[in-house]
């Protein structure tokens, strides 16, 4: 492969970094639709761990995907690849070879010249494209729990988002919320409460949806869009069901958020600049609860592609 790559001129090798920001930017223009901000946030609950620009690609290119992997991450997964199956074409970091790195070295090592890590689309298949590899090979297991929303098999979730609640000012208190409300965020006071009838699960679905509210605020950048009533529910329902999903809880009987006529008429760098809003806060909530979580979930093969190394390659 390496070899090849080296074989292309200058010319073919322009030509196919333009293919791949053309494949990327129609990545991004699939969320002007309420039908492609859906995708997003369903296979978003699935690739958290990827950074936004291959969260879209995979939802472009496989809506349904749940778990994808390179053809050798498959093998020693104990899983192949089925015969004729299209990859699915995601950013993968390419790092510099141990032969440039020494021609660099043997060169005096100047650090403007040092051979970097670059990206390019490399091809990647979902579960739905593999088989198990016969005995004795054992296939790992690949089904994450689905857990019921009413229940206590979230219970654990709960120490680690009423902690970042108070890392960001937010006490949280679970008490009797008069009305029909399961929970709210309290803007001057910072404060969010959970109704205290709700089961363990409903709780934790409840809770990352007033901290989403939290974090809008407390963790609010200069570039990030201003936001109406309207757009924070929008941004706060959508962090809420792709991280309910990411930590497994049912999000079958919730209603996926769905864009306004304002967004679907909004600029697509405004909603880029609101997926990047959501995909941010939600990965944010996400890593408090992956560290209460560490060291339980099967992710030795998932590309660890540095969210800030990819900025959405959108065109204002
Ligand atoms: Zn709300």
């Amino acid at each position: 492969m390496g070899s090849r790559r080296n074989q292309l001129t200058d010319e073919q090798r322009a030509e196919r970094r333009r293919q791949e920001c053309e494949t990327a930017q129609r990545a991004v223009e699939a969320l002007k639709s309420t039908e492609g901000w859906q995708r997003w946030l369903v296979a978003r609950a699935s690739f958290h761990r990827y950074s936004l620009s291959n969260q879209l690609l995979i939802a472009m290119q496989r809506p349904h995907a749940t778990r994808v992997a390179g053809f050798r991450a498959w093998l020693s997964l104990g899983y192949f690849v089925r015969k004729g199956e299209t990859s699915i074409r995601i950013w993968v970091p390419m790092k510099p070879t141990k032969k440039a790195l020494a021609e660099w070295a043997a060169n005096g090592s100047d650090p403007a010249a040092k051979p970097r890590t670059w990206f390019k689309l490399g091809p990647v298949f979902d579960r739905s494209q593999v088989e198990a590899l016969p005995a004795p090979a054992t296939p790992a297991p690949l089904d994450l729990p689905i857990e019921p929303v009413v229940g206590e098999t979230l219970a654990w979730a709960l120490e680690p988002l009423i902690a970042l609640g108070d890392e960001i000012g937010s006490a949280v208190t679970f008490e009797a919320i008069p009305g029909s409300a399961d929970g709210f965020y309290e803007i001057r006071s910072r404060r969010i409460a959970v109704e205290e009838t709700l089961t363990p699960n409903g709780r934790v679905g409840t809770l990352v949806h007033e901290l989403a509210h939290a974090l809008v605020r407390a963790d609010r950048r200069d570039d990030d869009p201003s936001l109406s009533y309207a757009e924070e529910e929008l941004v706060v329902e959508s962090v809420a069901y792709t991280v309910c999903g990411s930590a497994g809880l049912d999000t079958a009987g919730n209603s996926i958020p769905y864009l306004a006529a304002w967004s679907e008429s909004a600029s697509l760098a405004t909603i880029a600049a609101t997926a990047a809003l959501i995909d941010r806060l939600a990965r944010r909530i996400e890593d408090a609860v992956d560290a209460a979580l560490r060291g339980e979930t099967l992710d030795a093969d998932e590309p660890h592609v540095d969210a800030a190394a990819h900025a959405l390659p959108v065109v204002a």
